[in-house]
């Protein structure tokens, strides 16, 4: 079990900024996310629109803004662990311990929860009890492409994703490309090449047409696909990859016993702790009178929540607030002369 100052759970923005509020203060964090890489909703939902109300920041995409937050906590050397969603969250004694669903386990004197709308988690085929066949023949996200060598796929969805893989995809399987609509949502130089494939008879392209079936015991063996006039065809299948975007599934954070308030976590304004000591909550997932879901508020209340955990990670220091841009110490935790 890890023993840090502050678990952060979430890469979002918030989350971010949370370290270096933590970091200037001395304090360490380890920071946990669903996601393969850190943003949040920025990266995820609007990575190149620009974004007006950053402070001081004219400017700025939601993939620019996360470029620079990770720049600026670049000082603290935070260990992030990506792809693993918090499930479980357990008092000892005066410390709190975190578990994630691949059994890494942290132990400290404070969370903050930076959740946003919960974790994004992909959407999953409407066909039932496919969950037999996740991550051995059904798969949501490519980890490794060397994994779908040589294979007949089948891949469904219209966006950049599917097209994108299939397109990498095809230099060494068979792809069957399949989309309920009979239009792909594209970029036009990836639609090209994609028609370019299929005239010369290396990708398969199946519109418009659902998932009506799988076969197969413990591997996916075969697919039967439904068009709209109601025809299907049977497809030779050993992997089903689905893209058809993420959701965001608040999923274990309304069962750690936190005052909840419809889908958000109850915070008081001073220091934005929940009903549990220790545990804070910032950014869009809290609430209190009043609440912007704006960066700018999840900023605000990292900082003050910071002063919070710093006073429980170090209660025989006396905490002092100081400005950055005269205090020697924290300077050299930023690595300036
Ligand atoms: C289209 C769009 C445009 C926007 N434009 C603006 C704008 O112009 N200005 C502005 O200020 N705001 C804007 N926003 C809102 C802004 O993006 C959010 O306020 C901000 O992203 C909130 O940051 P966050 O860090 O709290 O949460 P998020 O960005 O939602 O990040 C939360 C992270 O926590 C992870 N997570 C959740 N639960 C778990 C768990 N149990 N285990 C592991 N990880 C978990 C998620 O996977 C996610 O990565 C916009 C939002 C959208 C959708």
């Amino acid at each position: 079990m890890k023993k840090i100052d502050v678990v952060i759970i979430g890469a979002g923005p918030v989350g971010l900024f949370a370290v270096h509020q933590l970091g200037i203060k001395g304090l360490k964090a380890v920071v946990i996310d669903n996601l393969d890489k850190a943003g949040g909703q920025c990266i995820e939902l609007y990575p190149d629109k620009p974004i007006y109300d950053i402070p001081a920041v004219p400017e700025c995409t939601g993939e620019e803004l996360t470029k620079n937050l990770l720049e600026q906590i670049k000082p603290f050397k935070t260990e992030f662990f990506y792809n693993e969603r918090v499930d479980e969250v357990k008092q000892d004694k005066d410390n709190w311990i975190v578990k994630t669903n691949k059994n890494n386990e942290f132990t400290s004197p404070s969370i903050i929860i930076a959740g946003g709308v919960g974790s994004f988690e992909p959407r999953k085929l409407s066909v039932k009890n496919t969950e037999k066949y996740e991550g051995k023949s059904l798969f949501y996200s490519v980890k490794n492409k060397d994994d779908f060598k040589n294979k007949n796929i089948s891949i469904f969805g219209g966006g950049d994703s599917a097209l994108d893989w299939a397109l990498e995809l095809s230099k060494f399987s068979k792809i069957t490309l399949i989309h309920r609509r009979s239009d792909f949502r594209g970029a036009p130089h990836t639609l090209a090449e994609i028609k370019k494939l299929e005239d010369e008879g290396k990708i398969s392209i199946k519109t418009p047409c659902q998932l009506e079936s799988i076969i197969g015991e413990k591997n996916i063996e075969s697919i039967s696909i439904k068009f709209e006039d109601g025809k299907t065809e049977k497809i030779k299948t050993d992997i089903i990859l689905s893209f058809f975007g993420l959701v965001m599934k608040l999923g274990p954070i309304a069962e750690w016993d936190l005052n909840m308030n419809k889908k958000t976590i109850e915070v008081n304004s001073k220091n934005f702790e929940t009903n549990k000591k220790g545990i804070f909550a910032a950014g869009d997932i809290c609430f209190y009178p009043g609440k912007l879901k704006l960066i700018l508020s999840g900023f605000h209340e990292v900082a003050l929540a910071s002063v919070e955990c710093f006073k429980r990670a170090r209660p025989n220091e006396k905490y002092r607030f100081e400005f950055t841009t005269s205090s020697k110490s924290i300077q050299d935790r930023l690595g300036k002369k």
